[in-house]
């Protein structure tokens, strides 16, 4: 047993600086200490309080008393021939969550889980098709960025801030971050001040839950916010997203001009195509009127299809049609390129294999 998951009561990864100094006051040290153990937590990434050599031993004994650093454990580590990594990480009370880890010549990119599952449901995902456990909390949405960095050696360093950070996270892994909102911004906040990874460089993705835009409105934060619309019509959103039919097209669209006049910052809207369902000229067309007038981009993904759910990726030919139809109407478009589709790239594939498989080919 790692000394993480030691049934003590409060992991203390999630705590900011200032709480950790808060912390360490009130069991009588110094503040100070507490900026060393935000250091261990996040800048180094420790595992056990063993690690953290300028603490005093009794110090760090009376921590292990009570606390627990608070990192899961990895249980599989996929590599892909691009350098992709993905990873399958248990937290202390058994739940799996994945995480993965994309190296690009300028930055490396970590896209984090939320939840444990999914409570949304979307018909063309793994993580959708698997259920929903829990929401995870904004240390173990940090944790995976902990865990992605410190698997990524080899991968190749990005300028300016040094080897093996990741400077770039996008909340798109398992979950609907939004009906997590609170961990949610936690981590953000965590990963802004303590990762030192700029809030440009920090994008939420949602499944469009309408209270969790108006709620981003209001309150402004800096993050990059996206959409994944996926279809833009009623009916089309249905078929594809049967448990976010509460708010349509139209609901989710106004929310994201309220958000856009509020805060001043474009929306991205990702728009997963899927051959002969949402991949037509006609449904571009009908995206470009919905989205007309409103500062934003499109992020086009090509399936990348979860055996067993009865969805293909389009041609090349396909997609190059539906990109043209929008930018033929002033919108700005993205292609997302395909990566590690040598492993379990799509979101909950490989937890859901591990789990049928027993996590046979656990790495840890
Ligand atoms: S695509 Fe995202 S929102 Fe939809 S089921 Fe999968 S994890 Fe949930």
């Amino acid at each position: 047993m790692h000394d993480d998951e030691k049934t003590t009561p409060t992991p203390l990864l999630g705590l900011s600086t200032e709480e950790l100094r808060a912390l360490v006051q009130e069991e009588g040290e110094t503040a100070y200490r507490g900026g060393q153990l935000a250091r261990w937590l996040y800048q180094h990434g420790v595992r056990t309080f063993e690690e953290m050599s300028n603490l005093p031993e009794a110090f760090r004994v009376r921590l292990q008393d009570k606390y627990r650093v608070g990192r899961g454990h990895v249980v599989v580590c996929q590599r892909s021939k691009d350098g992709t990594v993905k990873l399958l990480l248990q937290m202390a009370d058994g739940a799996r969550v994945e995480t993965v880890g994309l190296p690009y010549p300028d930055r490396i990119s970590c896209c984090v889980s939320t939840q444990v599952g999914c409570p949304i449901g979307c018909a063309f995902c793994a993580t959708g098709s698997s259920g929903y456990t829990r929401n995870l909390t904004a240390g173990e949405i940090v944790d995976q960025v902990l865990s992605v960095q410190q698997s990524m050696q080899g991968a190749p360093a990005q300028s300016g801030s040094g080897p093996y950070r990741v400077d770039h996270v996008v909340f798109m892994g398992m979950g609907e971050p939004l009906l997590n909102y609170d961990a949610t911004v936690k981590a953000i906040q965590l990963l802004n001040v303590e990762f030192g990874i700029a809030m440009r460089q920090l994008t939420v993705s949602t499944v469009g839950f309408v209270p969790g835009i108006r709620r981003l409105a209001q309150e402004k934060p800096q993050f990059t916010l996206a959409v994944s619309l996926h279809a833009p019509t009623d009916d089309l959103r249905r078929r594809l997203i049967p448990e976010m039919t509460r708010w349509g097209v139209a609901d989710i669209i106004e929310a994201c001009r309220e958000y856009v006049r509020q805060t001043g910052r474009r929306v991205t809207f990702e728009y997963c195509l899927l051959e002969n369902v949402n991949d037509a000229p006609a449904e571009a067309g009908e995206l470009s009127r919905v989205l007309h007038g409103l500062n934003c981009h499109v992020n086009l993904i090509a399936c990348n299809p979860v055996p067993g759910l009865g969805f293909r990726a389009p041609s090349r030919e396909r997609v190059r049609a539906f990109r043209e139809v929008l930018e033929d109407a002033g919108i700005p478009v993205t292609q997302r390129l395909e990566r590690g589709s040598d492993i379990d790239a799509a979101c909950g594939q490989l937890r859901r294999r591990a789990t049928g498989a027993g996590a046979s080919d656990s790495l840890s």
